[in-house]
């Protein structure tokens, strides 16, 4: 196929922007199934018997669940991934356990709690106790990569262990016809399609042996697309789902490469995202400020070796916490240690028809958790919890109890209408709760601290305490990017 002779050449990033348009045309034709066998949910439970099994892991960081066409999103901005969705599993429901990137990848990555882990501010990294999914797969014999472009993932914060390899791409060269408008100025040198690139070459030198491909994608939170994708508008929101269609494209590429080195039929395919993103719901743009539903409802997609007729939608709200406990079972691997996380295959199995509903899965209270001041240095702690438990958000902070926000999602969706004043009683309860999920005891590991140079400190302090003025303000607006460009693009939110 012509995929494997342009994967080497030279002139691939001139010729980008035609290919992937190609590449997304001809994928028409395979959308359902592709080259994978038909298999029935009931299948999911005997995948751990199998010994010929590879993961390729997808994050798509500050993807919020509502902008992708697998999800119900007017513009078509995902048809790779609504593809992968239609045979596999969908969650339509899932709560991320932070809004910020390196508590909340603690979290997903252990299947632990932030405020157990304790992974909040800038500085931290994994404690040493935790295991990791990598780690197990490695033992298990997974040869493992991690190709990632946020920064708060890197090597010193921890979350390389368990990684044969586990870098940052070299950005090769500029791309043609590549657009950013991020709203936070920031540059990150090169695109995803440099992950996309690595990731291939990884995957075609490792077809012949189990391997575990993490590729961790940022075009989406920095606005950034390629004039192969369509530009849906103007506006931040238009520009953030003209990158979401650019970084689905980059899917379809892998989802080629694993078909053309034969192991679409032997490959685990899991994409999920680590926060969303805000525009204006609650008087911002950004992420990792608050806990509402647009920086905490975040896509989940699990697509098996073989294809499920007509998918299956979990209807269930999951955790993010449940992701690796869900793939480590699916593989017939052993368990994370210490993970709150539950594997989510008896849900699978009970939306597809095949199964009862457990009911320790059923109505779950969800937990997430942001120290407001995760750049600072020093500073007390400004923390929030969110507890979800439908239909409700409530929203809880540590150092204000009283200033607590409740929100119906039966008749407010959106999050518009704090009812907590109403309705003492249920504020009395959850505020309860949330005092006891945060009175259990602590696994008392030390956080380790990986010192930062004093201009990377000052970035981040820029970074951090950084307010998106309201929409329509635009000196405010410009003085606040002039400010966050200032501030450098190595740190990321
Ligand atoms: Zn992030």
């Amino acid at each position: 196929m012509f995929l494997r002779k342009w994967r080497d050449s030279p002139w691939l990033y001139f010729a980008l922007a035609g290919v992937l348009l190609l590449v997304a045309v001809l994928s028409q034709f395979e959308r359902v199934g592709g080259e994978v066998p038909k298999g029935r949910a009931e299948d999911l439970a005997s995948l751990g018997d199998r010994e010929d099994l590879n993961v390729l892991f997808i994050v798509i960081d500050t993807l919020r669940a509502d902008r992708l066409s697998a999800y119900g999103y007017q513009r078509q901005t995902t048809p790779n991934i609504d593809a992968l969705a239609a045979r596999g599993i969908r969650f339509e429901n899932v709560e991320a356990q932070s809004s910020w990137t390196k508590a909340s990848m603690a979290s997903l990555w252990t299947g632990i709690s932030p405020e157990q882990t304790g992974v909040s501010r800038f500085s931290h990294a994994l404690p040493d106790e935790v295991s990791l999914p990598a780690e197990i797969l490695q033992e298990n014999g997974f040869r493992t990569a991690g190709i990632w472009r946020n920064g708060w993932v890197a090597n010193n914060f921890g979350f390389d262990r368990g990684f044969d390899l586990y870098y940052r791409p070299t950005p090769n060269r500029p791309t043609n016809g590549a657009r950013s408008h991020s709203p936070s100025s920031h540059r990150l040198v090169g695109t995803d399609f440099d992950a996309t690139q690595a990731g291939v070459e990884f995957l075609t030198g490792n077809r012949d042996q189990r391997f575990f491909l993490y590729l961790h994608y940022m075009d989406v939170h920095q606005y950034l697309y390629n004039e192969a994708a369509p530009e849906y508008g103007s506006s931040f929101s238009d520009i953030y789902d003209s990158a979401l269609h650019w970084v689905d494209q980059n899917v379809g590429v892998l989802v080629d490469s694993l078909r053309a080195d034969g192991v679409l039929d032997k490959t685990v395919i899991v994409i999920a995202s680590d926060h969303g993103e805000a525009f204006f719901e609650h008087g911002g743009e950004g992420h990792a400020r608050n806990l509402y539903w647009e920086v905490q409802s975040v896509p989940l997609i699990v697509v098996p070796p073989f294809a499920i007729e007509g998918g299956v939608v979990v209807e269930e709200p999951v955790a993010n916490l449940d992701i690796w406990p869900t793939v480590l079972d699916l593989l017939g691997l052993p368990a994370l240690s210490h993970a709150e996380g539950k594997s989510l295959l008896p849900l699978v199995l009970a939306a597809a028809g095949a199964g009862t509903k457990p009911t320790e899965l059923e109505g779950r209270t969800l937990f997430a958790q942001l120290d407001r001041h995760w750049g600072g240095r020093g500073d007390g702690l400004d923390e929030i919890i969110s507890l979800r438990r439908e239909p409700y958000r409530f929203l809880y902070s540590t150092q204000e109890p009283e200033a607590v926000e409740l929100f119906d999602h039966s008749a407010d969706p959106g999050e518009q209408e704090n009812i907590g004043q109403n309705n003492p009683e249920r504020v009395a309860e959850f505020s309860r709760e949330v005092e006891e999920f945060l009175a259990r005891p602590k696994q008392g590991w030390e956080v380790p601290e990986v010192e930062l140079d004093e201009m990377m400190r000052a970035q981040l302090r820029a970074l951090g305490y950084m307010r998106t003025p309201v929409e329509g303000n635009e000196a405010a607006r410009k003085k606040a990017e002039a400010e966050r460009a200032k501030s450098g693009g190595q740190w990321q939110e």
